[in-house]
């Protein structure tokens, strides 16, 4: 590949945009993060994904960069074979974001979209934490959970639904609360870095900034924040053992916001799979490596991936 080409890469978030310009080994040439106008509807949010995918186009030329192809990331249900997208976090309702991006750079180059999760479990499968894995899982806990999932050597799609491991139910009876899927006592519930915020409030009456505050007064001793922790570890560990039984990963990588907890996360994790585990395979469980450019360089990878798939089918680009 020639150096000075490059992919325009964007993992468009509910609340912000990372993106850049990757060459063909994942050398990011050029890299910005701008905010995504979620407040304005799905309709705004599309067109600032369409102006910052022609913006980023632009500047690569005007660097002297040839673009080979784009690769983009969102959240929510993708249709890969229609290229439209439901995705509540962005207010997109089956929206055809494939069709507008073709139409926004009027250029015959692949364009890939790619569930956000899955972008990011893809970079850590060639360049981060699953490197050298055939069987393997990628669980960000951030805001919700959703799982990227490698088996026998590929990505799990399932037609865009695969992977929404934090909407298995480990909650029930009076416990169980409602989750923002509609359905009650799932994983995301307990044990996504929001809820723990959240049910740290609910249970103490004083409001935490995240987390990551529950996790000082974890450190700090206190007993409610012992106690929203050690739920949330329990179903964590309840959801791995489901994954490790019928999926049998030879390595778990944790990432999202709460993996910034360490050991304090990680050991207890493994400790109580290995606790649970019988005649099943035990996976190592470490920490994810690329953290928050994990989407976008996956997204990078995968349409880095298109363009040499094109050139070795001797295919015009789709
Ligand atoms: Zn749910």
């Amino acid at each position: 590949m020639d150096p000075s080409e490059v992919v325009v890469a964007v993992d468009l978030g509910g609340t912000r945009m990372k993106c850049g310009l990757v060459a063909a080994d994942g050398a990011v040439v050029h890299r910005e993060t701008r905010p995504t106008p979620r407040e304005a509807g799905g309709r705004a949010v599309l067109d600032a994904l369409l102006e910052t995918v022609v913006e980023l186009w632009q500047k690569a030329t005007a660097d002297g960069h040839r673009v080979r192809a784009i690769g983009v990331v969102v959240p929510g249900i993708i249709d890969a074979d229609n290229g439209t997208v439901v995705a509540e976090n962005l207010a997109w309702a089956d929206l055809p974001v494939r069709d507008a991006l073709v139409a926004a750079v009027g250029a015959d180059v692949p364009i890939v979209l790619a569930h956000d999760v899955r972008g990011g479990g893809y970079a850590e499968l060639r360049q981060g934490a699953l490197t050298g894995t055939t069987n393997s899982l990628f669980l960000p806990l951030g805001t919700g959970i959703a799982a990227a999932m490698v088996v026998d050597g590929s990505l799990v799609s399932g037609d865009g639904y695969a992977g929404e491991l934090g909407h298995t139910r480990f909650i029930h009876g009076d416990a169980a609360e409602l989750c923002a899927c509609g359905q009650w006592g799932c994983l995301e519930t307990v044990a996504s870095a929001a809820a723990i915020a959240r049910r740290y409030a609910a249970r103490t009456g004083r409001t935490v900034d995240g987390a990551r505050e529950v996790l000082e007064l974890l450190a700090a001793g206190d007993s409610d924040a012992a106690a929203v922790w050690e739920e949330a570890l329990t179903v964590l560990v309840d959801a791995l053992v489901l994954y490790t039984t019928l999926v049998a990963p030879t390595r778990i990588a944790i990432g999202g916001g709460l993996v910034g907890a360490g050991e304090t996360l990680l050991q207890p994790l493994r400790d109580g799979v290995h606790a649970r585990l019988t005649f099943q395979r035990e996976p190592e469980i470490v920490a994810a490596v690329l953290g928050e450019e994990a989407g976008c360089l996956g997204a990078a990878l995968m349409a880095w991936d298109r363009v040499t798939a094109d050139e070795e089918s001797g295919e015009q680009p789709a």
